[in-house]
C-alpha cells in the first residue's frame, strides 16, 4: 500500500466516489466526487493532536462498532494518505454547535470548515473495479442467534478483539463482560454525580446523608420539600451503589475467553444463501485460533466444519501445525444450533460425524466464519458503469475471461468478482492491470496505424 502511495504513475484519490462514466474502451470520461474532509490533506501531518482533544465520541466503523473514535479521525493507522478527516454527521461545529477545538489544537493549520466536495473529471483508457466484498449478515441464520447471544461474534469482529490496536487492546474479553464493564463505568459516573448532589445537602444542613436518612425514616424531620428531596436523592444513590458493588463483585470473576468455537460456512455452501465456498474462511479461522493461542497458551479452539479447505501451498501444513502446537481441534460436521448457556456461555449443538452422535458443548466465545457477500455499493456502481452482475450480485465475468466484465474496457479483480483470498486478489489485480494495458496499447496502435 505504501508503494501505491508513492508510485509516480499512480494518483490516489482516497475518500472519493465515482459519479458518472461516459465513453467507451480506450476513451472513458469519469466524473469523481472528492468528498470534503474539512482537513487539508497536504497540510495534515497525521499527528493526531486534534483527535486527542476532540470531545465527540463516535462508534468506530473500522472496529466494527465495538469501540469508539473521535469526530475527527484517521480511519485506520496505516491508511494512505495519512490524513485526518472530520465526520460531518457528528462534528459539533459542522452541526451548528460551538466547538472548533481541533482547529485551535492543530499546529499545521490543516482544519478547514469551509472545505466543500469537489467534482473532478478524469480521461482514462480503462477502468478496473476492485470494490471488494461485505461480510454476510449472520442474523439471517436465526439458529445461530448472533444478535441474541452477545458472545457469538463474527470472524471480523474477533479479529478486532485480537488486534493490539482494537477495542480490547488485543485481550479476548468476552462481549458480555465488556457490557458489564461499560455498565460499571456508567454507574460510577452516576454515583459520582449523585454524591455531589448529596454533598450540597450535607454542607447545607451540616449532617451526613446516612445519619439524616435514618432519622428521616424514623419520622424525626418535619414534612419539608428539601428534606424529601435529600431523602429521595440518598435512596437513589444507595440503589446505584448497590448495583455498582454487585457488578464489581461479578467483574472480579471475569476471565479472558479460552474455549473458542469457530463455526465454518456461515452463509457459504448453504443453498439458502451462497451455495459456493468463500475460499478464505477455513484458513482465517485457523489463523485466528493460532493467534488466540499465541496470546494465551491455555486457549483451546474447536473448528466446526463440513471439511477444512486448506487449498494452497503450505496451507495443509499450517492446519496440522494448528492442531499439534496451538490447541486447535477440528470437528467434522455442520453446527445445527447455538443456544445461550449459563453465564452467557454459548452452547454449540452439532453432529459428531465420526461418532455419528448429536452432541452439545459449552464455549466462552463462538466465532462465525461468515460468507463473502457482494459489497452493498455494487448495485449503484454497476449502474454507473453499465456492467452486469451475476445472480449472486458479484460482477459478471466468464470462466474464459475471469477479469473481463460485460463492458469492453472495464475489468474486475478480487472479491468484487468472486470470493478469494489476498494473494489471489493481488494476482488477479495484476491480471486485470495487464488486460487494461493490453487494451489501451492495442487501441493506441490501431489509432497510430489509421493515421499512418
Ligand atoms: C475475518 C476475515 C479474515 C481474513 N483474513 C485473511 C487472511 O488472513 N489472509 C487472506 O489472504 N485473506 C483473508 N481474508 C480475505 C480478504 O479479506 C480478502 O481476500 C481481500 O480483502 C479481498 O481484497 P479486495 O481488494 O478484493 O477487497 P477489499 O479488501 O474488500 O477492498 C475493497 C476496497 O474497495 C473499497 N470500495 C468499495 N466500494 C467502493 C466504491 N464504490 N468506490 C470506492 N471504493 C470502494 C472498500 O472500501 C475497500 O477498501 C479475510 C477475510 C475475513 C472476512
Ligand atoms: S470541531 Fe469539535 S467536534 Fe468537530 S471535529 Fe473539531 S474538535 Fe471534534
Ligand atoms: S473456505 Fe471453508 S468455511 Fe469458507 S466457505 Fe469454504 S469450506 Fe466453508
Amino acid at each position: 500500500m505504501l508503494d501505491v502511495g508513492r508510485h509516480p504513475n499512480i494518483e490516489l484519490l482516497a475518500y472519493s466516489e465515482v459519479e458518472k462514466v461516459e465513453g467507451q474502451a480506450a476513451d472513458f470520461r469519469v466524473t469523481v466526487r472528492r468528498k470534503a474532509r474539512y482537513v487539508e490533506e497536504d497540510k495534515c501531518t497525521g499527528c493526531g493532536a486534534c483527535a486527542e482533544k476532540c470531545p465527540t465520541d463516535v462508534p468506530d466503523a473500522f472496529n466494527e462498532g465495538l469501540g469508539t473514535r473521535k469526530a475527527i479521525y484517521n480511519y485506520f493507522a496505516q491508511g494512505i494518505p495519512s490524513t485526518h478527516t472530520i465526520d460531518a454527521d457528528y462534528c459539533r461545529q459542522l452541526n451548528g454547535k460551538k466547538c472548533g477545538i481541533c482547529e485551535k489544537t492543530c499546529q499545521a493549520d490543516a482544519i478547514n470548515f469551509d472545505q466543500e466536495d469537489r467534482i473532478i473529471q478524469l480521461d482514462v483508457g480503462a477502468i478496473i473495479v476492485a470494490a471488494g466484498y461485505d461480510v454476510f449478515d449472520p442474523s439471517l441464520i436465526p439458529e445461530y442467534r448472533y444478535k441474541e447471544i452477545s458472545n457469538v461474534v463474527t470472524a471480523i469482529e474477533f479479529e478486532r478483539f485480537l488486534s493490539a490496536s482494537g477495542p480490547t487492546g488485543g485481550h479476548l474479553d468476552r462481549p458480555s463482560d465488556r457490557a458489564v464493564q461499560a455498565e460499571i463505568v456508567e454507574l460510577e459516573k452516576r454515583a459520582n454525580k449523585s454524591q455531589r448532589a448529596l454533598d450540597k445537602f450535607e454542607k447545607k444542613y451540616e449532617e451526613g446523608s446516612g445519619e439524616f436518612y435514618e432519622n428521616y425514616k424514623a419520622g424525626q424531620y418535619k414534612d419539608d420539600e428539601d428534606y424529601k428531596k435529600w431523602a429521595d436523592k440518598y435512596a437513589g444513590h444507595l440503589a446505584i451503589v448497590e448495583t455498582l458493588n454487585t457488578l464489581k463483585r461479578k467483574a472480579e470473576t471475569f476471565a479472558v475467553a479460552k474455549r473458542l468455537a469457530f463455526i465454518q460456512c456461515v452463509g457459504s455452501r448453504d443453498f439458502r444463501f451462497y451455495p459456493f465456498c468463500s475460499g478464505y474462511c477455513c484458513m482465517h479461522s485457523i489463523k485466528e485460533a493460532i493467534i488466540a493461542h499465541e496470546h494465551d497458551p491455555e486457549t483451546k479452539s474447536t473448528i466446526f466444519g463440513m471439511d477444512i479447505r486448506a487449498v494452497g501451498k503450505g496451507f495443509e501444513e499450517y492446519k496440522v501445525r494448528g492442531g499439534n502446537k496451538s490447541g486447535v481441534s477440528y470437528m467434522r460436521g455442520r453446527v445445527a444450533e447455538i443456544t445461550g448457556g449459563p453465564d452467557n456461555k454459548p452452547i454449540v449443538t452439532y453432529e459428531n460425524t465420526h461418532e455419528r452422535k448429536v452432541e452439545s458443548r459449552e464455549f466462552d466465545m463462538v466465532i462465525l466464519a461468515t460468507a463473502c457477500a457482494p459489497t452493498k455499493g455494487i448495485f449503484e456502481l454497476a449502474k454507473i458503469l453499465g456492467i452486469e452482475l451475476n445472480k449472486y450480485n458479484f460482477v459478471k465475468t466468464s470462466p474464459q475471461s475471469p477479469v473481463d466484465t460485460s463492458v469492453p474496457g472495464i475489468f474486475v479483480c478480487g472479491c468484487a468478482g468472486s470470493p478469494m483470498d489476498v494473494p489471489e486478489s493481488v494476482a488477479q489485480a495484476s491480471s486485470a492491470a495487464g488486460r487494461a494495458a493490453e487494451m489501451v496499447f492495442q487501441s493506441q496502435s490501431e489509432k497510430e496505424k489509421a493515421v499512418a
